[in-house]
């Protein structure tokens, strides 16, 4: 049916566009002879009260319908487009400003705001469409919010932010273009509607005026004579009917092709908000460190209040190391990932520290961050296929990367990008240029991502578990490489993992993370050989070596709490085998064992107690 509908307006968009050549008659030449002709073969759809030709002004008014409609939909685009792009991209003030004088709009009906601006502007095709425009300007706004909210959450999204790109051009560049869809939809929905408003308008006289011939215009004038000849009301009311029913079948055809329901709009975001706060009295942080986190605390809104999702995180990356961050699923491990690119979500609260070379982040404008983001700190991140737009070609991806940039034309962009692609082992790289992202495998997508990452030749890696969507002979290649690029280029690596087989196989220093807090921090060879946290060592006793008995899986007992239910003592005290009465009062200190050494425990602060031998967990 859609496709017949799409036929049918293809052919009506053939008859607007050749009207002067198509109309037997002038449309408005009378002939008092032929007043109310019926079918004949000199007037096909017969003759109206004046004698003129039905078919000739049904021509005509589907030449002007049509361009109506164009108007309509132009003006419904240009205003509607930019509002909704804008709300659900920037989010917090912004998107409740606009939101809520769109819903001011659309709080009053539809007909009575048209005929408002009709009255303001003075009727004629021009005005009519235009009010018709904005009506529809309104609901677009919404429905493109909705998809921006929806797809500014993709992962390519955040990857384009993470290349430092600036906002207009992720919006334009890798928003836009993945609601247009949906906005497609709505397009060929509200064309009909513009086409029925149109005609109504007319038929009530503030739009299009006699004696021109629109089929509003035909039908107001039919109801006069309707028992004399009544096809001069039937002929344009059909019309009416058979192109409004078109442009639904053609949305409702697009509409199933597409599933555009995956675009429903999330719920509100909030404004970012961020304090440095005071600095918990931790390590210093290390000379040589590109990013040093200190004392990072996040809460996000919750039901109930903010509830903290980080809580006094401290952590250095100097070039050329890899430092694992490793830790149960809702350690934080991710949310300090993203605290330290800027990726928070809207409404976070942050406080503490996150220095980039030397600059303070936390509570910098979002200039600063975008200096940062690609050109000191890039990402990859754990699912390659979401992190590249499946609309370009990686070849596409990986050049604007480096336009943007290195400042160079699109030829040094395309050899640099086949150089990157080269280097990151994708093989027959210039030729792979021009495939789309569905076209790699889990392994050769992931190389494309850290390509894009390298395209900034950042100092920081962050390296969002990379391997844990790929088999184990991929995972090891990718691994391999992250090694490579870190003895070749000297970046550092902060590389988030809850596996420490991984931490012990390419990490040189290790955090471990429990419930929003670094619980142990130290090397790898201290951290495997000598654990001092209790949780660091069930994590190491529940990590099966080669001798393990796999019949039998050792797990620690209990689940990480959730952060809003935790309270006053340690977070570790619902599952320590070796917990003390003091651990479920008050938080255990960050203490300081040992050079770049330190533990949260009270087990481990000498003026509490001193550290037993060996304990078991
Ligand atoms: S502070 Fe107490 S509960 Fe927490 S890890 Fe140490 S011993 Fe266990």
């Amino acid at each position: 049916m859609a496709v017949a509908a799409a036929g049918f307006l293809v052919l009506l968009s053939l008859v607007a566009l050749l009207a002067p050549l198509l109309t037997p008659y002038d449309p408005n030449a009378t002939d008092f002879g032929s007043a109310f002709a019926g079918f004949s073969v000199d007037h096909w759809l017969g003759a109206d009260q004046l004698g003129r030709d039905t078919l000739s002004r049904l021509i005509e008014g589907t030449q002007i319908a049509v361009i109506a409609g164009i108007e309509a939909i132009t003006v419904a685009v240009l205003v509607g487009v930019p509002i909704g792009l804008i709300a659900g991209y920037a989010g917090g003030i912004t998107d409740r400003i606009l939101m809520r004088l769109v819903d001011v709009f659309l709080s009053l009906p539809g007909m009575l705001v048209a005929l408002a601006i009709i009255a303001a502007l003075g009727p004629g095709l021009v005005t009519a469409m235009f009010a018709v425009g904005m009506l529809f300007a309104i609901r677009i706004a919404r429905l493109v919010r909705g998809s921006v909210l929806s797809t500014r959450e993709e992962l390519y999204v955040t990857a384009a932010q993470l290349s430092g790109a600036p906002s207009w051009w992720v919006m334009l560049r890798y928003v836009l273009p993945n609601v247009a869809i949906p906005l497609l939809v709505e397009v060929a929905l509200y064309f009909g509607v513009a086409l029925l408003i149109e005609a109504m308008l007319s038929f009530l006289g503030v739009g299009v005026q006699p004696p021109q011939a629109t089929w509003g215009v035909m039908l107001s004038e039919a109801r006069t004579y309707f028992y004399q000849q009544p096809l001069l009301a039937i002929v344009p009311g059909v019309m009416i009917t058979l192109t409004v029913l078109a442009f639904n079948l053609v949305a409702d055809g697009l509409a199933s092709a597409v599933n555009p329901t995956s675009a429903r709009p999330k719920p509100k975001a909030i404004a970012t908000e961020t304090d440095t706060g005071t600095v918990e009295s931790v390590e210093a942080a290390a000379p040589d460190a590109v990013l040093s986190v200190r004392n990072l605390r996040v809460s996000l809104p919750g039901d109930h209040g903010p509830v903290p999702v980080l809580r006094g995180v401290s952590l250095d990356v100097c070039r050329g190391e890899v430092v694992g961050l490793v830790g149960e699923s809702g350690s934080g491990k991710s949310m300090t990932s993203l605290a330290s690119m800027g990726l928070l979500p809207s409404g976070a609260h942050v406080a503490g520290s996150i220095r980039c070379d030397g600059t303070e982040l936390v509570g910098a404008p979002e200039r600063a961050w975008r200096g940062v983001r690609g050109k000191k700190i890039a990402m990859v991140f754990q699912e390659p296929g979401k992190a590249l737009d499946p609309s370009m070609t990686v070849g596409h991806q990986l050049s604007e990367t480096v336009r943007m940039h290195r400042r160079v034309g699109r030829s040094a962009a395309r050899a640099e990008s086949i150089k990157l692609l080269a280097r990151v082992g994708v093989p027959e790289p210039e030729r792979r240029m021009k495939d789309y992202p569905h076209q790699f495998s889990g392994g050769m997508a992931q190389r494309v991502v850290i390509a894009i990452a390298l395209a900034c030749e950042p100092e920081i890696l962050i390296a969002d578990e990379p391997t844990t969507a790929l088999d184990v002979t991929t995972q090891a290649q990718v691994l391999d490489l992250l090694i490579d690029l870190k003895d070749d280029l000297g970046v550092g690596i902060l590389f988030i993992t809850h596996d420490l087989g991984v931490v012990a196989d390419i990490c040189d220093r290790a955090a471990v993370m429990y419930a929003g807090e670094v619980v142990e921090t130290a090397s790898v060879d201290d951290l495997f050989a000598d654990p001092q946290h209790p949780y660091t060592k069930a994590l190491l006793t529940a990590t099966p070596d080669d001798d393990a008995d796999l019949s039998r899986l050792p797990t620690i007992p209990g689940q990480v709490p959730r952060p809003e239910t935790l309270g006053a003592g340690c977070a570790f005290a619902g599952r320590c085998p070796v917990a003390i009465d003091t651990c479920h009062t008050s938080a255990p200190p960050f203490v300081q064992i040992d050079e770049g050494r330190q533990v949260r425990c009270v087990l481990a602060d000498p003026a509490s107690q001193v550290i037993p031998e060996k304990e078991t967990v």
